[in-house]
């Protein structure tokens, strides 16, 4: 797609960046929808910084990563309820003069999860209790799921569940409970150390719906565990298309081509394997 003078200018802020895969999958969707944008990276540490630059620059919207997706909220105007919810904001929308924060992460892994089962009713167990598992757990609550959180670190598990509205229980006695979804929201089983497993294998039951959030391996250790336990498994590019497919269709009000976005992440990670 030809930039000219009219391309709007779309944006990720973070540090590090880069590794991510945002560029790709933002600017397939342009050039699947010929929408006149342009995504790019800013590896940046100065959040205020970039609040002005996306102001005074014109930039119609960008994609918040680590460690930002706190801090920025100050530097905005108006943040959408869920994100405020959350207490993070991953996806701002510069419009009307104003700059708009919300969080698409939560709703990237409901999307990922409710195109194979349904959450509402069902027992869902988050292994880990950071920001990912905060996003997904409103989410969860939101559509009507019976959340239990799992951590490392008990504390912090007991402090999301309550905020939540939701239980906790430590990581030793999850094979005691029954659970219809487990979902990892820990870096454990992620590159490079890809044979380590969050949780042990007795958890995993025939028929559990297991969702690793991690998608570099596609296929982490613990889900080939879980599909050989005989468990419905579903890997880490659903969540991360979807929230990046919501991000899209805000800024550009338009239908999010998800098909072509979840191919080029496909072939991309497809690739890292060889
Ligand atoms: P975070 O806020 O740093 O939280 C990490 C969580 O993992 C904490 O609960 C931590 O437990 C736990 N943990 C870390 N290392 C562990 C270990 N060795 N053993 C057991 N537990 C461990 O990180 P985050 O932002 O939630 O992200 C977590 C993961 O999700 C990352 O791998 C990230 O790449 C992935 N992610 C994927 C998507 C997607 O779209 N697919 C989106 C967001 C994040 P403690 O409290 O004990 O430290």
């Amino acid at each position: 797609m030809q930039i000219t003078a009219k391309t709007s200018v779309y944006c990720l802020i973070g540090h590090p960046v880069g590794h991510s895969l945002s560029p790709l999958v933002h600017n397939q969707a342009f050039k699947a929808t010929g929408h006149q944008g342009v995504y790019v990276a800013f590896d940046t540490a100065d959040h205020a910084g970039s609040a002005a630059a996306i102001r005074a620059l014109g930039i119609k919207g960008a994609s918040v990563t680590i460690p930002h997706k706190v801090n920025i909220m100050a530097h905005l105007d108006e943040i959408d309820g869920h994100a405020r919810q959350i207490g993070a904001v991953n996806t701002i929308l510069h419009s009307g003069g104003k700059l708009h924060g919300y969080n698409t992460d939560g709703y990237g892994g409901q999307k990922a999860i409710e195109e194979k089962t349904s959450i509402a009713g069902k027992k869902v167990l988050i292994i880990g209790a950071g920001g990912a598992a905060r996003a997904l757990g409103f989410s969860f609550k939101n559509r009507g799921a019976d959340v239990c959180i799992a951590n490392r670190t008990y504390e912090k598990a007991r402090f999301l569940a309550q905020d939540l509205g939701a239980v906790s229980v430590s990581l030793d006695e999850i094979s005691d409970r029954n659970f219809d979804i487990l979902v990892n929201t820990t870096p454990v089983g992620m590159h490079p150390a890809t044979d380590a497993v969050p949780v042990p294998e007795s958890v995993l039951t025939p028929g559990m719906y297991v969702m690793d959030i991690i998608y570099n391996p596609v296929r982490t250790k613990l889900l080939q565990k879980a599909e050989a336990a005989g468990c419905h498994v579903i890997d880490g590019v659903g969540m991360f298309v979807f929230q990046g497919a919501a991000q899209f269709s805000l800024w550009t009000g338009i239908e999010a081509p998800v098909a072509q976005m979840r191919r080029v992440v496909y072939e991309y990670l497809n690739n890292l394997d060889k």
